[in-house]
């Protein structure tokens, strides 16, 4: 069968010639068994050499600052995966461990010859990759599965912003922007032991925060991931431009938390709003929706924050490794930042006062209560969250630390290129220009509560937040 992957999707970390044996797909970033370019790739391997193939997933006992309620969202959408991939003759197996240890020992005991792994550009899942490809001798790929445009293919550098991205991404799109074949019932059986996985003593023997608990309001699974696109595109896109911004509208997808737990494609998302357009991929722009083409609406506006904002996190946190510390500030920043190293702070906080939503300023407040609470802050709200971090801590290093770690422990999409993006944007300036200068901020882009009057009825906000605190 030839492969139906673009070969410009797969990186080849190591190739040796054909032995026979098993493929087996590491799952990682992309947990879901539809539209998955890096299971098609190795379903495509295994028929190919006419192979057995397996999927495994690894769970370590605690990563970055996950929680229970991230944890319990991942092991959820699992379960649902384990069963779609049944139905397709594919094994599943859950292997509590840190990669390293246990993929070469998966490897060793299963005549695993060929191994294949999703693409993630955060530091923690390259070393362990590298890792794993110390301690095996057998041919491994890298597939990135979870961009459009693969990042190594849409640029060689990490880009200034926006506005260099999105021209590479626009001319490559109708070469990456294909349709996903359907995944086939696997034509060869898998003839080693599949243990049943018990779910609930796995998540209990996790080394985690469990203060954090799971949320209701949104359902884990690549099924209910599905329903809430469909929800989405049908309901709610027609306002999507004008609500998206509006805190106390719920006027955004909700699609983050199944792009991070890769429970859904932001491929297949792009591919329905192509279709609802009607036009040919070809003739679709991408553009800024402050721009000025005849492509505006709901449907740009969309593709340019699915398309070219979220590329444009794994493009920085890809090519620039220090993503969530100074070092990662573009020039400007820094000397800017330097320079007014020791301007008076208004007020301070430690990283007690900010969890316990315990400023001085209502909106703030109410904004950590939606995070915490709820799992997922408003867009808007984010960045101005951000940026009084950067305002209320005593140095920017700080600030960055304490905004990537609420972030990732609170947020359900958190632990992602994103929410590193978007931290160093709102306090590094990166992916933005230089602004009037001022005190503390220096050049960085600042925010205050007269703007967010400005755009929203921040009371109301303030009020609903409070009232979702007090029902937690
Ligand atoms: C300080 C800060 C922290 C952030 N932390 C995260 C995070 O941890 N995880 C995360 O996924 N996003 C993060 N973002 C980006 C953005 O706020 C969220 O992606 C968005 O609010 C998610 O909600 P949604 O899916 O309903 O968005 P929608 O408006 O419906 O957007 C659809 C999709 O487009 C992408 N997108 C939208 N806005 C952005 C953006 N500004 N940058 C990159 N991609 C975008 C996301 O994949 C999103 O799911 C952060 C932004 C800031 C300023």
């Amino acid at each position: 069968m030839a492969s139906p992957v673009n070969p410009q999707r797969v990186h080849v970390l190591r190739e040796f010639p054909h032995t026979n044996g098993t493929v087996l797909y590491w799952m990682g970033r992309d947990m879901r068994m539809e539209d998955n370019w890096a299971l098609l790739f190795a379903q495509s391997l295994a028929i190919r050499y006419r192979m057995p193939m397996a999927v495994a997933f690894v769970l370590p006992p605690s990563f970055l600052e996950a929680t229970e309620r991230s944890y319990g969202f991942l092991l959820k959408g699992l379960q649902e995966t384990e069963q779609l991939l049944k139905k397709k003759n594919i094994p599943f197996y859950l292997l509590p461990g840190t990669p390293e240890k246990v993929i070469p020992k998966f490897v060793q005991q299963h005549n695993v010859t060929k191994l294949v792994a999703d693409f993630n550009p955060l530091n923690i899942v390259d070393q362990y990759k590298i890792s794993v490809a110390d301690k095996i001798k057998i041919s491994f790929y890298e597939v990135d599965a979870h961009n459009i445009v693969p990042v190594r293919m849409a640029s060689q550098k990490q880009e200034y912003g926006a506005y260099t991205l999105r021209p590479k991404l626009h001319r490559l799109l109708p070469e990456f922007l294909d349709e996903f074949p359907p995944v086939r019932k696997h034509p060869f059986d898998w003839n080693h032991t599949v243990l049943v996985i018990d779910w609930q003593k796995l998540q209990k023997s996790l080394t985690i925060d469990r203060t954090v608990k799971e949320v209701e309001w949104i359902v884990p699974g690549e099924r209910a991931a599905e329903k809430c696109m469909v929800h989405f595109l049908s309901e709610r896109l027609n306002t999507y431009e004008t609500d998206r911004n509006d805190p106390i509208k719920n006027g955004q997808s909700n699609l983050s938390p199944y792009f991070h737990f890769g429970h859904l494609a932001p491929q297949r998302v792009a591919l329905e709003v192509i279709k609802l357009t009607g036009k040919d991929i070809r003739n679709i722009v991408l553009t800024d929706s402050n721009g000025s083409s005849d492509n505006r609406g709901n449907e740009a506006a969309l593709l340019e924050e699915l398309i070219v904002r979220r590329e444009l996190s794994d493009n920085f946190t890809f090519y620039n490794k220090n993503y969530d510390s100074f070092e990662g500030f573009p020039q400007w920043a820094k000397v800017s930042i330097n320079e007014h190293r020791n301007d008076k702070r208004e007020k301070i906080y430690t990283l007690e006062q900010f969890e316990n939503a315990a400023t001085h300023d209502a909106l703030w407040n109410a904004a950590q209560q939606q995070m915490v609470y709820t799992g997922k802050m408003h867009g808007y709200m984010r960045m101005y969250w951000a940026k009084k971090i950067l305002e209320w801590t005593p140095a920017v290093e700080e600030s960055m630390l304490i905004a990537n770690f609420l972030n990732n422990k609170y947020e359900l999409d958190g632990c992602d290129p994103n929410g590193y993006a978007g931290v160093a944007w709102s306090i590094g300036g990166v992916h933005d220009r230089a602004w009037f200068d001022r005190p503390v901020f220096g050049k960085i882009r600042y925010m205050n509560e007269n703007g967010c009057k400005r755009k929203f009825n921040v009371d109301e906000y303030v009020k609903q937040m409070r009232i979702i605190a007090e029902q937690s």
